[in-house]
């Protein structure tokens, strides 16, 4: 599983982080702030994050 994150879906620039808060985690964009929901499993994260930007 690849652990790179796809362009913002919305502002289209690379800013996209992973952040991890106790044991979850999310991917935000630090250019426009959009985020995911949290999840407990980091790859999770990273995937709806790449699931958000494919298209
Ligand atoms: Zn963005």
């Amino acid at each position: 599983m690849e652990k790179k994150l796809k362009p913002c879906p919305f502002c289209t620039e690379n800013g996209a982080h992973i952040q991890r808060v106790g044991g979850s985690y999310f991917v935000r964009c630090l250019f426009c702030g959009v985020t995911t929901r949290f999840f407990t499993d980091e790859q999770e994260a990273i995937d709806a994050w790449n699931r958000r930007a494919g298209r």
